[in-house]
């Protein structure tokens, strides 16, 4: 790894010269919800002063940009009584994250492996993930956020350069030749001992702040032997099945495949639609049965998934502890309280 340090002020030319020719994403104000908070969203931005570099989390993950919510895979026409199919991988122009966090990086990571590293890749996710040139952020913990637990507090690689704030300059991580080749038009320095040991002083002290945290020590063991757990069904009696858990989520992928046909039927399309675990038909198959039609089951299966099978696949949870979940959940439903009720086999909210 190379690094180097910048003064802030050239933060500002590093973003007038990507945006002179790329499409920039960064983290904006969206407004505010019924208290009075500010809201933030990961959004298309052409003016530095709107990029929010002190955001604390986005509603929704940058998912969004990777794994749209609806996204055409292929258009059919009639032609002369035949069938023409037109497939089309969105390959859009290489565009810039510019400030993600490094639970938000460690969740594009996770998906790589299913999306682009497993038996079947899916070329519209691959597409876009490395058409990304993605600049990381630090951040500080908000009250929700357990990726330190998860181990994703950091990010070690699937970025481009990482930005630490270091108190009078920004300490930057740089993992591309093209982060590189970009550093060299702005005004860097190499770090010396004193700015390593400011970096390492700013980790330390996000260390200290982090209010939630989830017990993994042999968690997986620990859910085979829970997998009949009243809490369970405890959990899922409070459950509301809305889905929006795995829609805020940055790394639940799980999609619908439905074909759309037009009217005069010269022409479809099959339309990929992102989906949760947790809404009542996921486990319909066909002739109608449900294999979940429970809310207590689906809720568990969401998490088993997550901290169960995708640890036996890939040796590490498909959850990074961004919070995002606990954080939109109507019934208040978070993962460490959760975990650490199934830890001790009782609802932990005096329920
Ligand atoms: S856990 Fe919360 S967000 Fe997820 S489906 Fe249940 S009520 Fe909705
Ligand atoms: S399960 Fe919840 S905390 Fe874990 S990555 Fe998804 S949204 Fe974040």
């Amino acid at each position: 790894m190379i690094f180097r340090v910048i003064e802030k002020a050239e933060l500002r030319s590093l973003f007038t010269m990507l945006s002179a020719a790329n499409r920039v994403i960064g983290p904006v104000g969206v407004g505010l919800d019924r208290s009075g908070r500010q809201l933030y969203g990961f959004e298309e931005v052409h003016d530095f002063d709107r990029v929010a570099l002190d955001y604390t989390m986005t509603s929704l993950s940058a998912k969004k940009y990777f794994l749209p919510y609806r996204e055409i895979m292929a258009t059919f026409t009639m032609d002369n009584k035949d069938w023409q199919k037109r497939i089309d991988y969105n390959i859009d122009a290489p565009f810039v994250f510019f400030g993600m966090h490094a639970c938000d990086i460690n969740a594009l990571n996770r998906l790589d492996k299913v999306l682009m590293g497993s038996v079947y890749p899916m070329p519209y996710y691959a597409a876009k993930r490395k058409n990304a040139f993605i600049i990381g952020i630090g951040c500080e913990p908000q009250p929700n956020c357990f990726c330190r637990s998860m181990g994703t507090d950091t990010a070690l690689h699937g970025f481009d350069m990482f930005i630490t704030d270091i108190g009078d300059r920004y300490f930057i991580e740089i993992q591309s030749d093209t982060a590189f080749n970009f550093l060299k038009k702005i005004r860097t320095g190499e770090p010396v001992e004193a700015d390593h040991l400011s970096f390492m002083k700013t980790g330390a002290g996000k260390n200290e702040k982090f209010a939630a945290s989830v017990d993994t020590t042999d968690l997986t063991k620990i859910l085979d032997m829970e997998f009949q757990s009243e809490v369970w069904k405890q959990w899922g009696d409070k459950c509301l099945g809305c889905g929006t858990c795995a829609n805020v989520c940055p790394t639940c992928y799980c999609y619908s495949v439905e074909e759309e046909v037009s009217i005069d039927l010269t022409a479809a399309a099959k339309v990929k639609k992102l989906y949760s675990c947790n809404l009542i038909d996921f486990a319909v198959v066909a002739g109608g049965h449900n294999f979940r039609p429970e809310r207590h089951s689906r809720l568990k299966y969401r998490y088993y998934h997550k901290h169960r099978g995708f640890v036996e696949a890939y040796e590490e949870s498909l959850c990074v502890g961004c919070g995002r979940c606990g954080e939109a959940c109507l019934a208040d439903i978070t993962v460490p309280e959760v975990i650490a009720s199934v830890r001790e086999g009782r609802k932990t909210d005096g329920q």
